[in-house]
């Protein structure tokens, strides 16, 4: 991280703190928890490990189906749209 994440200001390597607004830098211990932390709610081995530790596994899916979604781009969500089209398409002409 080049500038304060708390005002931008341009940080340098030795402070730890930033000279403008007084916001602690984040370490870097404290940024790869963060990062793993992203990673776990945003990969399927952190998803399915979601699942498989709720108590109420249904409403466990539908939460992780939800935030599936909810990052999905645009772009993404029409090409799982096309892909559904195409295999209903297909199932259709084989019936
Ligand atoms: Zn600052």
């Amino acid at each position: 991280m080049k500038n304060c994440p708390s005002c931008g200001h341009e940080r340098s390597q030795t402070e730890t703190r930033c000279p403008v607004c007084g916001a602690f830098y984040p370490t870097l211990a404290e940024l790869l928890a963060e990062e793993e932390a992203y990673e776990l709610a945003h990969s399927w081995r952190g998803r399915w490990q979601k699942i498989w530790g709720a108590t109420d596994k249904k409403q466990a899916v539908s939460a992780v189906i939800k935030q599936f979604w909810a990052d999905l781009s645009l772009q993404g969500k029409f090409s799982l749209l096309v892909i559904f089209v195409f295999v209903f398409a297909l199932i259709v002409t084989v019936l």
